[in-house]
């Protein structure tokens, strides 16, 4: 798709709880790595939706957010969805979800990076150099059930797992071609599929499709690790990893683990990306019991962002968004990296406005 204007269109979903809070905070640090790299801006256009939206209006994702979404070269989602607001019919209000179905989002992207600074789970002076990314296949596997699980007579309950041949190579040659682009910024360069092929036919499809792309791929080390075996991995050795890339329930558990790797859910950006269309959204949700305390930490927002500007100037040949994008990377670490900026989840007493001033600071 074309970019219809010269500054980058954004629909703007900034959903339920934090979500309000963490996404002008991440788009103020936006606007602020592009002027100073100049050029192209942001032009934002709110897109509402959420559970908050469909109790005070009776649509979760209203057709008008939908066209927003429809003509934007990128959608920034904050967070969507409240425990205390379900459809009629019970089940989770999540149009976060259907937009991964609707745009054919199928590689989720959550990269996993030390922070120095920020204290994470582990002891060994190694976890300063987590870095890898997790791949999340986001449109089948054992979600290819999701809303369409049976219960039989009250005894037995059943979910489809799906593989398919057409969606996993093409999740699998995104992950190749992440891990290529890695590794021209001197990383490793590996992929490591994870899946759990000694036990489930669909999973020896799976390795057995990724072996095949892997050929496409002779310059990347292809490997693969059982999940059970790869979730040690994470807690022990995680700086052995690069790029992975797995089903989308294991892509889903995993990320939530790396997240707690290094400070939780609070540092935790991810994209969810299709062919032509991407959403960029902090990994973790509205987070209520936080909601309206200015408590909520904006990095992983501000880090998503981050991942928007690489994404759109990637796409459109904007070097200079690219170098927005890097230099908001650097800022968070500038602000961290003393270690007197400590968030309120990690039990010090930054919270939203304090972390954000401070990333505006490194970045000026
Ligand atoms: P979802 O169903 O959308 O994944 P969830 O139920 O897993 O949501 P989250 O909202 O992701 O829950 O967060 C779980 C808890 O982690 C929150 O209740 C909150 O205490 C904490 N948390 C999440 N995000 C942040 C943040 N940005 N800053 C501080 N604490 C956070
Ligand atoms: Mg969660």
């Amino acid at each position: 798709r074309e970019r219809v204007t010269n500054d980058f269109r954004i629909a703007v979903m900034a959903g339920d709880g934090i979500g309000q809070e963490v996404t002008p905070a991440a788009l103020a640090v936006a606007d602020a790595a592009l002027a100073a790299t100049g050029g192209v801006r942001l032009a934002r256009e709110d897109a509402p939706a959420g559970a908050a939206h469909y109790q005070a209006t009776g649509a979760a994702f209203p057709e008008a957010s939908r066209a927003v979404c429809d003509s934007a070269d990128a959608i920034y989602l904050g967070a969507m969805g409240l425990p205390s607001v379900r459809y009629a019919d019970g089940t989770e209000i999540a149009p976060q979800l259907d937009l991964r179905f609707m745009y054919n989002l199928y590689a989720g992207v959550r990269p996993t990076r030390a922070i120095p600074g920020v204290k994470g789970t582990l002891a060994d002076p190694r976890a300063a150099e987590i870095d890898f990314v997790i791949v999340r296949e986001s449109t089948e596997g054992l979600f290819h059930s999701r809303g369409k699980g049976t219960v039989e007579d009250d005894e037995t309950a059943r979910e489809t797992l799906q593989i398919t041949r057409r969606v996993s190579e093409r999740v699998f040659d995104f992950a190749f071609r992440e891990a290529e682009r890695r590794r021209a910024e001197g990383r490793p360069g590996r992929l490591t599929l994870i899946d759990k092929a000694n036990v489930f036919t669909a999973f020896a499809f799976f390795r057995k499709v990724f072996d095949e792309v892997a050929r496409r791929h002779p310059d990347v080390t292809a490997d693969h690790l059982y999940v059970d075996a790869a979730a040690l991995t994470m807690v022990a050795q995680p700086w052995r990893l690069d790029v992975t890339v797995t089903e989308n329930m294991f892509g889903d558990i995993l990320s939530d683990l790396a997240a707690g790797l290094v400070g939780g859910m609070g540092y935790a950006p991810s994209a969810d990306i299709g062919d032509d269309r991407a959403v960029f959204q902090p990994a973790h949700g509205s987070a209520p019991d936080i909601a309206g305390t200015g408590k909520a930490n904006p990095v992983a927002a501000i880090l998503s962002a981050a991942m928007m500007l690489d994404w759109l100037g990637t796409r459109h040949g904007e070097p200079s968004a690219v170098e927005a994008g890097r230099r908001i990377g650097r800022a968070v670490d500038a602000a961290f990296a003393e270690g007197a900026l400590v968030t309120c989840e990690l039990g010090g007493s930054a919270g939203t406005r304090a972390v954000t001033d401070a990333v505006l600071a490194a970045l000026a």
